[in-house]
């Protein structure tokens, strides 16, 4: 169980979500981590300023390649998620971009599950076309399709643990096989799930990226985006990834993946990605994002648990044709809840109306207590109509397959009395039904 104490030597998941990273300050006191709302750091000397720039020594520099606020945050994300180290960045897909950054050089490609965040679909059809990195969409619902897609130029496989938006759950582990045996890395968007559901390096993924802006942040006030490390893949073992296995031209000849070992890649990702393209994160935001990670284990639980009665209310409703939740009995991947996420099958879920595209555009704007927006994650219950919304952009069959088809309702469960989410749901499928 990922949320009990279980001794001295390995503090609990709500120990760390407390406590990784953070220490009264230094100078101050001050408990709760301070904003240092600065750009630059002053060197000690010259050799202390020649030793950072030339990767000998940590420390600060320049908030865009690294700030002691979002230090704490990366400390505590990878403590959370059990890996090595930890990149904060200015948003999810900002964590994504230099995630392939690292990886990918121009005609490389990569897997994609076909159920994803819709921003993710489009920014890898279209924004990832710039650059030359290529996407090859593979469905999670039949694995042979991810073995099918791997050519000479596959460089990793990205994934979400709960997709977005339908809920489906990933079997993580046999398709961090596939990726292991074609030795690329398994990228896990675990933005729905969290830690606290799901930990995806315990079953086999070597990097991690959040949007922190959901649950992590949790309050719907700061974007946010992480990397998490593993240190479980070996990027010496061939020329796949010249920017961990080569000597560096910038940096004086170093090999990052000789010189930083088992998280080489958090290294990468900062010194040439978030140095070079710059989306780094305010240090204000990262104090933010700190703040509700303290109470994540209280929020998932909760939403989690609020997710399942909405979703039991909703599957016995007359007018409600199918609820696509994990979390219940019946549901195609209830199972692979079972195993990867007992604790909650998480809080974004779809279900479909009997009445179609209008009763889905409709119910979204009846509902009182629920807002009407294009996020999930919030302590708020959010609900909105993909197929009018956030999966316009996407062909009538990309819709289907990302699980939000023209009848599909999402909602965001938030953490409010469930019988008052429930109420409201009840009066708004009176009006649309
Ligand atoms: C929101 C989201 C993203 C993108 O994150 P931003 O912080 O909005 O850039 C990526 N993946 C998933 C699953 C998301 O929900």
């Amino acid at each position: 169980m990922t949320n009990s104490t279980n001794g001295h030597d390995h503090p609990g998941f709500a120990t760390l979500a407390i406590h990784a990273g953070a220490a009264p300050d230094k100078t101050t006191g001050a408990r709760a981590t301070p904003i240092y709302q600065t750009t630059s750091f002053v060197f000690e000397d010259a050799d202390h300023a020649a030793a950072l720039f030339g990767l000998e020594a940590f420390g600060n520099i320049y908030t865009r390649i690294g700030n002691p606020t979002c230090a704490v945050l990366e400390e505590r994300i990878a403590a959370l998620e059990g890996g090595t180290a930890a990149l904060a960045v200015a948003s999810g897909h900002a964590a994504q971009q230099l995630v392939f950054h690292t990886l990918l050089a121009p005609g490389d490609e990569f897997i994609a599950s076909k159920k994803l965040y819709g921003g993710s679909i489009n920014q890898f059809n279209h924004a990832f076309k710039n650059f030359g990195w290529q996407v090859k969409w593979a469905d999670p619902d039949d694995l042979s399709t991810f073995e099918a897609a791997l050519s000479e130029r596959t460089r990793a496989i990205f994934v979400e643990s709960i997709a977005n938006p339908g809920g489906a759950v990933t079997d993580l582990a046999a398709i961090a096989a596939i990726a292991a045996k074609a030795h690329v890395p398994l990228v896990v968007d675990n933005t729905l799930a969290t830690p606290y559901l799901v930990r995806p390096f315990e079953h086999g993924a070597d990097i991690v990226v959040h949007s922190a802006t959901k649950f992590l942040g949790g309050h719907g006030n700061s974007i946010a985006g992480l990397i998490v490390d593993g240190g479980t893949f070996d990027w010496l073992a061939d020329d796949k990834y010249p920017k961990l296995s080569q000597p560096r031209p910038d940096y004086a000849g170093v090999t990052l993946g000789q010189r930083f070992g088992n998280f080489a890649f958090a290294i990468a990702a900062r010194v040439l990605g978030l140095r070079d393209l710059g989306p780094a994160l305010s240090p204000f935001n990262a104090f933010l994002v700190l703040t509700g990670i303290e109470t994540l284990p209280l929020r998932m639980q909760r939403h989690c648990d609020n997710a399942l009665a909405v979703a039991e209310y909703l599957a016995q409703h007359p007018a409600v044709a199918t609820v696509n939740y994990a979390g219940l009995a019946g549901d195609r991947y209830h199972a692979l809840a079972q195993r990867y996420c007992p604790n909650g099958a998480g809080a974004v879920f779809t279900f479909g109306l009997k009445g179609g595209y209008e009763a889905g555009r409709q119910l979204a704007t009846s509902l009182k207590l629920f807002s009407h927006l294009a996020n999930v994650g919030d302590t708020r219950s959010l609900v909105i109509h993909p197929a009018s919304t956030t999966h316009r952009q996407l062909t009538d069959d990309q819709r289907i397959v990302a699980g939000a088809g023209p009848e599909i309702v999402r909602v965001s469960i938030g953490i409010e009395d469930v019988r008052d989410l429930i109420a409201d749901l009840d009066q708004a499928l009176g009006k649309s039904g």
